[in-house]
């Protein structure tokens, strides 16, 4: 397989950006080698600037729930574009996508569109802070919340891949207002509340933790938040920029069945496009501008184009999708379960519907961000690149999962596992 073209775009790219990216992740820090470069894409194959074609479980980290260049999404988004590309004021879009989206996910009353997840998890800190006047939050050890100052506290995903869990250039003075647990540690979350209950305005969580692996939350962890925040006036926040419209109808929240007083969404609601989301229960979100204090705009907020494609991936999304989504996911995970076993392959996967994590380590539970870090970066890096010299393509990072959608078929799966087998008795 040549890679040729990728090769002398990431040098002049090295040149031009900084590590030759747009996002550190995609620079195959965390796996080695230079990045491929991407020129189509269509249903679940990639084609780089080579022409090679590779199946994707990327899935542009998670949005393209239905496929890459879905015929409906794109009409969509380019019927609007041919009518108004943006306006900056408000349009019919905008309110039938905050139908859509409130009408599936019952603890939100109202919503508020922005331009990514990070944009959404900021603001709903800063509605937390303003609606409780209170400045600390509470966050978990190796879920990422994007890249806002307060969330860059022990976070996953890339700074996790890089190994810069605390940033530099975030003040310090910000940084001790963020307290932190490790994921599903309920004592650590009550010895946090005994000693500054009185102070946190919100817990943040990745219900379903997708930024360190796939880590699910144990039974009772959520509802234990859920009921912590409640007895100190506290907001929980779920963050939902990956599970929503993911795994299931409502998101992670709807499959635990606990609601939270904010949601945070993005991914799959822009259908690919940049789109986030926060929101909750009116009299929280009647906080925010310009019906209350607490300030939040968007040149391009709720994007005409962005709320087209995003609707138009919504409209796709009923109960038989997701029980097909389920049915590929048990159907790749299963595989892959027996594949390893079968080779001696010492692996653990955690998933739920349309998302999986692997994790090369003789551990038989992955809960907490501490065994993830006990697990083999180092065989999940020789996984990646035979896996990519096969034609599959999975995420450059050992902290990341794979994403399934309507595009994985029952051979496209079938053409994995093939892979997979050739794959595994090589590690
Ligand atoms: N929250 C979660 C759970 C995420 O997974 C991500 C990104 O992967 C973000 C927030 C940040 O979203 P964005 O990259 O759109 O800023």
């Amino acid at each position: 397989m040549s890679h040729q073209n990728s090769e002398s775009l990431y040098q002049r790219a090295l040149e031009l950006m900084p590590g030759g990216v747009n996002s550190p992740v995609r620079a195959f820090r965390g796996v080695g080698g230079t990045p491929i470069f991407f020129d189509s894409a269509e249903g679940a194959m990639l084609t780089d600037v080579d022409g090679n074609k590779y199946i994707d479980y990327v899935s542009s980290w998670g949005p393209m729930i239905r496929g890459f260049s879905n015929e409906e999404i794109v009409t969509a988004v380019i019927e609007q574009a041919r009518k108004v590309m943006s306006v900056g004021a408000p349009t019919a879009l905008e309110v039938d996508l905050a139908a859509a989206v409130v009408g599936r996910i019952p603890s939100m009353d109202k919503i508020r569109m922005v331009n990514s997840g990070t944009e959404a998890t900021m603001s709903a800190i800063r509605l937390a802070r303003g609606y409780t006047g209170r400045d600390k939050i509470l966050k978990f050890q190796g879920c990422f919340h994007g890249h806002g100052d307060s969330l860059l506290v022990k976070a996953g995903s890339g700074v996790l891949t890089l190994g810069l869990p605390d940033s530099p250039g975030v003040p310090g003075d910000l940084a001790q207002h963020t307290l932190t647990a490790p994921f599903n540690d309920t004592e650590s979350v009550d010895e946090l509340f005994e000693r500054w209950g009185d102070s946190i305005a919100g817990v943040i969580v990745e219900p379903i933790a997708g930024n360190m692996g796939c880590v699910l939350p144990e039974p009772g962890f959520l509802q234990h938040l859920r009921d912590v925040t409640l007895r100190y006036g506290s907001l929980l926040i779920f963050d939902e920029v990956m599970t929503g419209f993911r795994v299931s109808h409502g998101g992670a929240q709807e499959l635990y069945g606990v609601n939270p007083d904010l949601t945070t969404l993005g991914k799959v609601i822009g259908g690919g496009m940049p789109v986030g989301a926060y929101g909750g229960t009116a009299r929280i979100m009647d906080h925010v501008a310009p019906v209350g204090p607490v300030y939040q705009s968007g040149t391009l907020s709720g994007n005409p184009v962005a709320m087209a494609s995003g609707l138009a991936t919504i409209a796709g999304l009923n109960d038989e999708f997701y029980a097909n989504l389920q049915t590929r996911t048990d159907q790749i995970v299963r595989g892959l379960r027996m594949l390893a076993s079968d080779q001696g392959v010492a692996m653990h996967i955690n998933d739920v519907c349309g998302m999986f994590g692997i994790f090369f380590t003789e551990q038989d539970r992955i809960t907490s961000y501490d065994e993830v870090s006990r697990c083999s970066s180092e065989t999940y890096s020789k996984f990646f690149h035979a896996m990519l010299d096969q034609g599959v393509y999975f995420a450059p990072s050992a902290y990341e999962v794979a994403f399934i959608g309507s595009q994985h078929s029952e051979d496209t799966v079938d053409a994995t596992l093939a892979a997979a087998k050739s794959v595994f008795s090589t590690l």
